[in-house]
């Protein structure tokens, strides 16, 4: 995670660990430094010249508070109470060098309030429901997933009807409980995988992985159809007009967002109440394509260990080995284009391999040395292979057999689970 800092989604979070009387860090999941305050770089000097041996020793320490001495780079060792709170995305380290006990009581106020500043950060206060920044940072992310494994992203936005009105007539109050009642009403409709962000005052836009723009449109019907089913105990009943569309090829977030609310435009426009919806999409391309490579390994999310650096390389060996399978069924009239992609896949599977060991090492895995051992055969296996295959003795099927079962089914998805639990229990 190269943003540890950023990925505190609020600046507000870091001016109070600058302000703290401890030496703080935050840590990336491959033991890096990510973040310090002022005190740290006061008593350890700047990350960049610390010490590799109080970076081993920092990437060893899991929640709780143990008492060390760590070395540093140009003075004597420093003698510290060293606490390691655990976000949902960053590993803090608090190191208090000043004599005495930190106070437990304080410590678990901050860790509360870090907490729920991470969480203020990107949920909308009055609703629940996810706000804009949220969208900042999962559309982007939505988007390039729905592209690189060619599954549709829709949305779809609504606005209460007349909702003036009901702030006229009741008093804004009234109107805030609608507003928290529509929301609750929408996430208990929607899928899991689906996000309910409030996109300004009365608007919210419902993000839908995994739909295309016909199950997006019949979506947004049960949601209007549900909202206007429901007794507002205060208002009676309310209603919705909603808009909806799946993103297109090589279209950006701000030019989706804009068609779906020009379909709610056009929604308001031709009575409320009412669902329009465009149909257009990516998908539409795709399932007009034919389908090219035999085989194809699709990442599923049960897959994740939670250590983001493995996770993320394990998602990238899928795409080199996807593109390595399209590249050698194309090899005869692309041969260049197969060699690279055969040897971008083997060094993704190097390069992981001493990633991953690295990481199982830091964090004490028992089996490390049978690990590294599964490790050195396959990429043997893999040497062989490559050798073979640039002089074209190396055909496609022993290829996907080695990639597909033996580095993805056999390694990755039975082996890996092993040390599954280490990473879980790092991350509670
Ligand atoms: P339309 O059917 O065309 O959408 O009519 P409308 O009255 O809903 O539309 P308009 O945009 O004129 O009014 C929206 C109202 O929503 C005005 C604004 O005061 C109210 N509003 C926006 N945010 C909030 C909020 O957080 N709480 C409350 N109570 N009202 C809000
Ligand atoms: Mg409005
Ligand atoms: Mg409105």
């Amino acid at each position: 995670m190269r943003d540890t800092g950023a990925s505190l989604g609020h600046l507000q979070a870091l001016e109070v660990l600058e302000r703290l009387p401890y030496a703080v860090a935050l840590l990336e999941p491959s033991g890096g430094i990510g973040w310090t305050n002022g005190r740290f770089r006061e008593v350890f000097g700047a990350p960049a010249g610390v010490p590799r041996e109080l970076l081993e020793q920092l990437a060893t320490l899991t929640a709780g508070a143990a008492r060390l001495s760590l070395p540093r780079a140009d003075r004597g060792p420093v003698e510290v109470l060293a606490h390691c709170l655990q976000s949902t995305r960053f590993r803090m380290l608090l190191l208090d060098d000043t004599p005495g006990e930190v106070d437990a009581a304080a410590l678990q106020s901050m860790h509360a309030r870090l907490a729920e500043l991470e969480r203020e950060a990107t949920v909308d206060r009055l609703t629940g429901a996810w706000n804009r920044r949220y969208l900042e940072h999962a559309m982007p992310a939505e988007a390039s997933r729905s592209r690189r494994y060619r599954q549709p992203l829709s949305a779809a936005l609504f606005d209460i009807d007349h909702f003036k009105r009901i702030n006229d007539r009741y008093g804004h109050a009234t109107g805030d409980a609608v507003l928290r009642e529509i929301s609750a009403l929408a996430r208990s409709r929607i899928r899991a995988a689906d996000a309910l962000v409030r996109w300004g005052g009365e608007e919210f836009l419902v993000l839908m992985p995994h739909t295309a723009h016909g199950a997006a449109g019949i979506a947004a019907e049960k949601l209007r159809a549900a909202i206007e089913a429901h007794t507002f105990p205060a208002v009676g009943t309310v209603t919705v007009s909603l808009g909806a569309a799946e993103l297109l090829a090589g279209e950006d977030g701000e030019a989706f967002f804009k068609r779906v609310d020009a379909a709610l435009y056009r929604a308001k426009e031709t009575g409320r109440n009412r669902v329009v919806s465009d149909p257009r999409g990516a998908s539409d391309a795709w399932a007009g394509e034919a389908p090219t490579a035999l085989m194809q390994l699709v990442w599923h999310p049960s897959y994740a260990c939670g250590e983001p650096t493995i996770d993320e390389q394990h998602q990238e060996l899928f795409d080199a080995s996807n593109a390595l399978i399209q590249a050698s069924l194309e090899q005869r009239a692309n041969r260049a284009a197969f060699l690279e992609a055969l040897k971008r896949c083997m060094e993704s599977i190097a390069r992981h391999f001493a990633d991953e060991e690295r990481i199982l090492a830091a964090r004490g895995y028992a089996h490390l040395a049978q690990h590294c051992g599964a490790h050195r055969t396959l990429l043997e296996r893999a040497a062989a292979l490559e050798a073979g295959a640039a002089k074209g003795e190396t055909g496609v099927g022993v290829l996907v057999e080695f990639l597909v079962y033996e580095v993805v089914s056999r390694h990755i998805l039975k082996a890996d689970r092993d040390y599954f639990p280490l990473m879980g229990a790092s991350l509670s």
